[in-house]
Parts: structure tokens; sequence; C-alpha cells
């Protein structure tokens, strides 16, 4: 894997836990030499984990649209930072870029994100990896509702291993590198295909 899509918090959270696994993310993913692709800011994790990718080597290239240049302060000191006009187009570009995809922990901006990846993952629109890194289990809730959706038959059991979790970076990687896209989802009801 050459390159991964990271979303993350534009705050740091309530604990140190959160940043310090967002830089030992970054280091990782320069020690594998992959490229990091991000929202392009210097605010919370994101720009903490920029940062890190930076200081080791490696590769960054940051996607940020033009309106957010103040608010979400454009990062100047990345590999290529690439403005774009929306936050669709944010998405757009940063998913042709990546090969794969983690979310770290963070606000609503973050689940918006990931969700759209991984319900693209479920149509078929891509097959590539989609993971959650279980920083200190920050994403139980999320994770025990997915089980509830499988449970309840509005999300296929096999959609559901379209999800991958983990609690360090390391093993997120790893569960990354060996991910095999499951069947493209059916109709659950409909139990004549
Ligand atoms: P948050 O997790 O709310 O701190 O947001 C993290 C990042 O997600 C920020 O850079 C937001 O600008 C970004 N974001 C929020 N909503 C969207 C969206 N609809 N499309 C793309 N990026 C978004």
């Amino acid at each position: 894997m050459k390159s991964i899509a990271v979303f993350c918090g534009s705050n740091d959270g309530a604990s140190p836990v959160y940043k310090e696994n967002a830089i030992l993310l970054g280091k990782e993913l320069a020690a594998r030499n992959i490229t990091l692709i991000y929202g392009g800011a210097t605010v919370g994790l994101m720009g903490a984990i920029a940062d890190a990718v930076m200081q080791a080597g490696g590769r960054v290239i940051g996607v940020l649209p033009h309106f957010l240049k103040k608010r979400e302060i454009e990062h100047t000191r990345l590999t290529e930072l690439i403005m774009v006009d929306s936050m669709h187009e944010r998405k757009l570009k940063m998913s042709e870029l990546a090969e794969g995809f983690i979310a770290l922990p963070g606000g609503p901006g973050t689940m918006e994100e990931y969700f759209e990846i991984f319900t693209w993952a479920q149509l078929g629109l891509h097959h590539k990896p989609c993971g959650l890194l279980n920083v200190d289990h920050y994403y139980d809730p999320l994770i025990a509702l997915f089980n509830k959706m499988a449970e309840e038959k509005f999300m296929q059991e096999q959609q559901r291993s379209i999800m991958l979790t983990d609690t360090t970076p390391q093993g997120i990687l790893q569960q990354l590198a060996g991910y095999t896209p499951p069947p493209v989802k059916k109709v659950l009801t409909d139990e004549r295909t």
C-alpha cells in the first residue's frame, strides 16, 4: 500500500492519548513509506499526524477547500497541498489518491467522511480497506451500533466486515494490508436473488 487517507478530529480531544496515537500512526506511515493523504489543516489531530509524518521524513498530501483555508489554517509545510472548491471535491480527491482509509478519533466531520467511504465500499464503488483506529476504545459505541445493524438485518453480516478495527496503529495497518473485500451488498429482504 503506497497511500492512506486518514480522517481525524480538527480538535485534539480531551485526553492526550488521542494526539499520542495520531503521532504514532504518522511515524508508522513514514516508516512504511506510505504517503499520508489528509485534510490539509494544522488544527487538532489533523495537524499532529501531518507534522509527525513530515518530521519522520515521510510524504504528506493535504486536500483543503478554499473556504476552510483560514478556519482550519492551511498547512504550509507539506509535500503537496491541493486546494479544492468544496467538501465534496475534497472527499473525492482524497478517495482517489488513497489506497486505503483510517479514521482516528474525531467529531461529526470525521464520521461523515468515514461513513461516506464505508457506504461507497458497501456499494462496490471501491474495494479499498476502511479502518477505525479505536484509540482508548473511543469507537466502542459505534462498533456496537454496527453490530446491532447487522443483528437487526439493516446491514448484511458480510458488509459488517468492511469495518476494520484495532486499538493500535500497527494493528490497524496490518489489518488494512490483509483486507479482502466482501461481495457487493444485495437487498437484504430479497430472498429470490
Ligand atoms: P471534525 O471531526 O468534526 O473535527 O472534522 C474533521 C474534519 O472533517 C475537518 O477538516 C472538517 O472540515 C472535515 N469535514 C467535515 N464535514 C465534511 C464533509 N462533509 N466533507 C469533507 N470533510 C468534512
